[in-house]
């Protein structure tokens, strides 16, 4: 045990885009606890259940904690001097172009800028692409082409200011939830502010919505076009800005007018009723922000999404103003700093231009670089095609997982087994992408790492270490300029701490600047260490000489185009990338779910909010499901031309026909088949590169399982010999679903294996011979070490309770009965699914509260206490309590 004195830390939330500021407190023992800053301008002291559960996911259980090369554990400077040598000969033999860096929005903005820095400046290729071109490349195309610069207008107290709020893509309750907690605060203050929710799904957002537009799967810019039209053709033209500030008004006109509305009617599979309601709703709001995320960006037409967006308020001047504008939210806590230092393949530094001559010298000359990249490099889709075909030869993958993120990913994972040279840094031992590292680099994790990040307002904030680096980890942007230093280039990344990358990146966004670059804060540029340590958060741009304030972009008319006017673009309307046909008659959609994130790796270290969704799923619509003969809690296939899966059908009203909806979470680690990237295809915007992961033609069908099963267990299991199996951490232990086609042999032997330790402990069996149905509990004295039921349908145990179980004593013969039963007697509690992961209150609790009268949210937080802490589970209340009155009412 730690005996050391308590203190806290101000931090950042290491998840999504809103970049919330967190109070991190260590007491003598080391345990960590964490709360909301209140002083934080991002969330004023609110979490999600994400962020509040970030103490139960800082252990170091499967880190990786030394160098390995090869699979063998070596020094860092043999690790180093190996990928030194062999970039060098790669650069030496095929040219700067045959090697590639692939890396991510965790990273801190100092990390991203030396490795930037490194490839761009000094190998001088721009084949480095970010993982953020999965999630906002087409914000930042669209941006550029309407703005000239890759700018977001507005700041989050503008969602809170505004008339109408209208949410495209974003399912912001699940994926931004604070965010959603401020705008649906900012609601029960101001109940006339309307919201309007554009999403082929029912999400948990469109509940909390005044209208939802559940449109056709791709069809957004259909729906703008009609919007700007009307806008137009109604008098609602800022005729001043546009004629003074914005040019190619006539061309975006005539492409918005080419449909009529029975046309976009007919796109949209919205009623014409419906679409004048939106139109006049957004015609009579002055304040109107319109927020868009992934269900704009990830698709083959983002960028023209994006920018049937602006167009709208461009021609409304609704831009830049308390309460208006486009606002694009991004996914990941430093997507936007990954922006700002340049990581995608297509940008420079400090939003300089690849393709600019005079930003290439400004950088070069800053830099004093031998050399620097004058074509963009590759995007991401085609970097790991080029590594497919051997253009690329050696890799280097910092802080993501291509091999489950990225689409038709099997053959992401076929790429790196071909490539020469593959090294992974990364804070996890066994990722699907890490398996196939030649070198595998031990990074700082959140919680020991020192930089800076930037949320979706332009908020730069600090991350904070509030733990030591455990066994040899080391920063990024160390492992960036050690590699730096060993190709050649001592002088350029002599940095000790990260307050000298700050320094040089706040200078070279100052540089030649004058006004003439939105991303400016060389008013940092010679910070001292104390200063950077203390530093508060700010938003961005910070000039010389200024002090922090709230600042907004466009409402003087003032763009970064040449003659500083916003362009009008014309989005003429076209159909996704692919289409549905008999093989594949649905649309596949992917997306995340509230708590988890990513490839799982630190969320489902945690119980708590692996309790909410356990288990991969389809989300099907009924009439689909029934003719398919899929029925609830069955397992489903979901295969396209790319690849197949299988994962458990959910089958709701909230999807809409046709249309099929899965996590992008789930990887080889906790399930067997169940990566829905393999069935994603690779179409991807012709502007921005990003790929269309919310539209792939598929087809689902029954999994044809012979048995299924659901165990809960103290360890790991090391094999499970199953078609269809899904792992989650439980409390003391681990739950896993399991199902296959052919039946074992003999349940016995298949509960020894699954159990391991099976031989040493006492066994209490129950076989059902003439129903096929079978139940195992081992004990280790009085703690329970496992449990088992298999029958030829889906097993109706209660899963929650027994999960809860192994922490519990169990001497009574009666008890140990109790759990062959797999339900709660009458006297315990069976809490059902859990809703509430702050108070772990289940979906049972919820309904017996509304059963007893509970008529709201509020009222049911007063009785159970669900949704009174972090409030992320409000919306999933509320629909259990609509549920209750369409019941009553029918
Ligand atoms: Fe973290 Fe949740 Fe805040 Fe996002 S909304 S930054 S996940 S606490």
């Amino acid at each position: 045990m730690i005996d050391a004195s308590p203190f806290e830390v101000r931090t950042t939330c290491p998840y999504c885009g809103v970049g919330c500021g967190l109070r991190v407190s260590v007491d003598r023992t080391g345990a960590v606890t964490i709360q909301g800053d209140a002083d934080h301008p991002a969330n004023f002291g609110r979490l999600c259940s994400k962020g509040s559960a970030l103490g139960e996911t800082v252990g170091l259980e499967d880190r990786l904690l030394y160098p390995l090369l090869n699979g063998k554990r070596v020094t860092w400077e043999r690790a180093l001097d190996h990928i030194a040598t062999r970039f060098k000969e790669t650069i030496a033999e095929h040219g700067p172009d045959a090697v590639a860096f692939y890396i991510s929005g965790q990273l801190l903005t100092e990390d991203y800028y030396v490795a930037n820095k490194l490839m761009k400046g000094f190998i001088g290729t721009a084949n480095i692409d970010t993982n953020s071109r999965l999630c906002m490349a087409s914000a930042v195309a669209g941006h550029k082409r309407a703005f000239g610069s890759d700018t977001v207008p507005g700041i989050y107290s503008d969602l809170e200011l505004a008339d109408l709020v209208v949410l495209v893509g974003s399912n912001l309750a699940w994926c931004h939830p604070v965010l959603f907690q401020r705008l649906t605060e900012a609601k029960a203050a101001r109940p006339e502010m309307k919201i309007v929710v554009i999403d082929p799904r029912r999400t948990m957002t469109a509940r909390a919505a005044d209208l939802h537009l559940p449109l056709k799967p791709g069809s957004d810019v259909a729906l703008f076009n009609g919007l700007l039209a009307h806008l137009a053709d109604n008098g609602q033209i800022d005729g001043e800005y546009v004629a003074r500030h914005t040019n190619g008004l006539d061309a975006a006109l005539e492409a918005a007018r080419a449909l009529s509305l029975p046309k976009i009617s007919s796109i949209t599979g919205l009623s014409a009723t419906l679409l004048r309601q939106f139109y006049e709703l957004f015609a009579r709001a002055e304040r109107v922000v319109t927020g868009f995320s992934q269900g704009v960006n990830q698709s083959s037409n983002g960028t023209d999404k994006v920018n049937s967006i602006l167009n709208c308020h461009l021609l409304t001047g609704r831009i830049g103003r308390p309460g208006m504008g486009p606002f694009s939210i991004t996914g990941q806590p430093n997507a936007m700093g990954g922006r700002e230092v340049g990581g995608l393949a297509n940008q420079l530094a400090c939003h300089m231009e690849l393709d600019n001559p005079d930003h290439r010298r400004i950088v070069q000359d800053f830099w004093r670089s031998p050399k620097i990249a004058n074509r963009p490099g590759l995007k991401a889709v085609d970097l790991f095609q080029a590594l497919r075909d051997g253009r690329v030869k050696a890799v280097w993958i910092a802080g993501t997982n291509p091999v489950d993120s990225m689409p038709e990913a099997d053959l992401v994972k076929a790429a790196l087994r071909t490539c020469p040279l593959v090294v992974v840094s990364d804070v996890v031992r066994h990722t699907d992408t890490a398996a196939h590292a030649h070198v595998l680099l031990p990074a700082a994790a959140w919680g020991e790492k020192n930089g800076t990040v930037s949320n979706s307002e332009r908020r730069i904030s600090r991350q904070r270490p509030f733990l030591p680096l455990p066994g040899e980890t080391k920063p990024d942007w160390w492992i960036f300029a050690e590699v730096a230093r060993r190709m050649g280039w001592v002088d350029a990344f002599a940095y000790r701490h990260p307050v000298d990358v700050f320094r040089e990146y706040a200078a070279l966004s100052g540089t030649e600047n004058n006004g003439s670059r939105d991303f400016d804060i060389s008013a940092l540029s010679g910070i001292t260490q104390r200063d950077y340590d203390t530093l508060q958060p700010f938003q961005w741009p910070l000039v010389k000489g200024a002090q922090p304030g709230q600042r907004r972009f466009f409402a003087d008319g003032q763009f970064f185009t040449s003659d500083r006017r916003a362009r009008f673009v014309a989005t003429p309307w076209r159909t996704p990338a692919s289409s549905t046909n008999e093989t594949c008659p649905l649309v596949v959609n992917t997306g995340r779910i509230r708590d988890q994130w990513h490839t799982m790796t630190r969320s489902a270290r945690s119980a708590r909010l692996m309790s909410h969704i356990a288990e991969p799923f389809a989300e099907l619509h009924p009439e689909d499901a029934a003719s398919r003969g899929i029925t609830a809690a069955s397992l489903v296939e979901v295969e396209s031309l790319h690849g197949r899966i299988v994962v458990r059908a959910l089958i709701s009203e909230d999807q809409q026909k046709g249309s099929v909806y899965v996590p992008l979470h789930w990887t080889d680690q906790l399930a067997a088949q169940a990566r829905v990237n393999v069935v994603v295809a690779s179409h991807v915007d012709p502007v921005s590169g990003q790929p269309e992961l919310k539209f792939t033609p598929a087809q689902v069908w029954p999994y044809a399982a012979s048995w299924y099963g659901f165990a809960v267990l103290v360890q790991r299991p090391a094999w499970i010999a199953a078609g269809y199996w899904a792992l989650a951490r439980a409390k003391g232990g681990w739950r896993v679903e399991m199902a296959g086609e052919r039946r074992p042999e003999n349940w016995s032997d298949f509960a020894r294996q699954l159990f391991d330790d099976a031989a040493t402990h006492e066994v209490l069996a129950y076989h059902d011979s003439a129903t096929d149905r079978h139940r195992f509990a081992l004990f280790h004295g009085n703690r329970l070490r496992g449990v088992l039921f298999v029958a030829p349908e889906p097993v109706p145990v209660s899963r929650s309770w027994l999960a809860e179980q192994l922490e519990n004593e169990f001497s009574a013969p009666a008890d140990r009965l109790r759990l062959l039963a797999g339900r709660a007697g009458a006297e315990s509690l069976d809490r059902g699914a859990i809703v509430c992961t702050c108070f772990d209150i289940g979906a049972n609790q919820i309904a017996e509260a509304i059963r007893a009268g509970c008529a709201t949210v509020e009222a049911i937080g007063e009785t159970v206490r669900a949704g009174t802490n972090c409030g992320s589970c409000r919306s999933e209340i509320r629909r259990m309590l609509d549920g209750a009155r369409i019941q009553k009412a029918v």
